[in-house]
């Protein structure tokens, strides 16, 4: 028997565990600092009390015979799916019940939609990007094309006539550079996935955060895109659904390549390998969309953002560049006077405790950079920007070097 070799050409992910391996040699050295966190894109508000109470009564539901569900329908259940929709109704796209795709997230879906497509495809990924793109597919095999995010671009790379290319992946908002396409960058993509009879796989995952109603918050508000675009969400970041799992995937009908359907290869693949989301969780994920939840799950969302306000000010004022932090939770910043990723990861702990995440870390695009994440308490937000304000303001310790 053979193994799959393509898993031995995957970088080993270093970047978690050296970054909590250095964490803890600080910690050890110095055990009087409190280390504040920024590093790390997990969620720290609770769920909406909507959700948990829809999520208790569906428990309750599952405890009595007469109410008792067993497996559920591969694609999700109706009443999400229909919620789904009536979300996409209020950003004025227009989708049917059998185009949504019920998921356990986004991450499962972006590395599982590689079945329907053919090894021979041409891949093209944004650099610096989310690391499950370019590892799913070199786990498949694929040669990959990079496109570079610089901040010349602002880290938004456009198409490129001579670059030819059958999947493309697009972030926006992105992680890790909390960078937004507008809606004419998007149309320039949707454009040149049409000429050229590509697909792009849009991830959406962070669309909640969007503010700025001139921005895209789907590929879909994009004329065209249904012919051309996947587009997969999750109600992780938005809705604090990290540890609980749901996200959805659309896949339009109009979308079509070599005479078949997408929406059909995608439900043959689920119904195959998928057996579908527990109903308690679920109905969880319909609560977000109701007028309780919407408004429970946009106040989390403006407490992330109003953590990202105050990085945002706190970079201006010390004059540092970066994208991302108003319509993301994410900001990506160049790390001061030409010090490389890993070299600010260690200036940021030992002389103001606080963690952040390499850029280099998402790829080689991201060397010079750094993301701070919005997702941490806020108490520990402003206590890091006090200690980075001290560390690299006029006559801190950083400029006295
Ligand atoms: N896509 C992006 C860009 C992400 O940053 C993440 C998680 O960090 C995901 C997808 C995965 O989300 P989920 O929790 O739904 O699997």
């Amino acid at each position: 028997m053979h193994i799959n070799e393509h898993f031995l050409k995957l970088e080993d992910s270093y970047l978690f565990f050296t970054i909590s391996q250095k964490v803890r040699a600080y910690a050890e050295a110095n055990p009087g600092v409190e280390i504040l966190r920024l590093g790390v894109g997990d969620v720290t508000r609770p769920l909406a009390p909507a959700v948990v109470e829809a999520m208790r009564k569906a428990v309750l539901e599952m405890g009595r015979a007469e109410t008792f569900r067993g497996y559920g329908d591969y694609e999700g259940y109706p009443f999400l799916r229909q919620a789904v929709c009536g979300y996409y109704r209020q950003k004025g796209v227009a989708l049917r019940e059998d185009e949504v795709f019920i998921s356990d997230g986004a991450k499962s879906d972006l590395g599982n939609i590689l079945d329907i497509f053919s090894q021979d495809n041409a891949v093209l990924i944004p650099n610096p990007v989310y690391p499950v793109y370019a590892d799913t597919n070199i786990m498949a095999g694929r040669e990959i094309l990079y496109m570079n995010g610089t901040a010349e671009n602002g880290f938004l790379p456009l198409p490129e006539k001579n670059v030819r290319a059958d999947i493309i992946y697009l972030c926006s908002p992105n992680n890790p550079t909390g960078a937004v396409y507008s809606r004419e960058q998007l149309g320039a993509w949707v454009a040149y996935a049409l000429d050229n009879d590509a697909v792009i796989l849009f991830d959406s995952a962070y669309e909640g955060f969007i503010q700025d109603g001139a921005l895209p918050a789907s590929i879909y508000q994009i004329e065209g895109a249904a012919e051309c675009a996947i587009e997969f969400c999750s109600f992780s970041k938005t809705a604090g659904f990290t540890g609980t799992r749901c996200g959805y995937t659309v896949v339009p009908h109009t979308l079509v390549r070599g005479g078949v359907s997408l929406n059909g290869l995608w439900l043959r693949r689920q119904t195959t390998k998928f057996n579908g989301v527990p109903y308690i969780v679920q109905r969880g994920a319909e609560a977000v969309f109701t007028a309780e939840g919407l408004a429970q799950t946009k106040r989390d969302i403006a407490y992330y953002l109003e953590n990202a306000r105050m990085m945002a000010d706190t970079l201006d004022g010390l004059g540092i560049w970066f994208t991302g932090g108003r319509n993301a939770p994410y900001i990506w910043l160049k790390c001061p006077t030409g010090l490389s990723s890993w070299g600010f990861f260690d200036f940021l702990l030992t002389k103001a405790g606080v963690v952040g995440t390499p850029g280099a870390g998402f790829g080689a695009g991201g060397e010079g950079f750094f993301r701070l994440s919005a997702f941490g308490e806020r108490d520990n937000v402003a206590a890091a920007m006090g200690r980075i304000k001290a560390a690299l303001g006029e006559g801190g310790d950083y400029h006295a070097d």
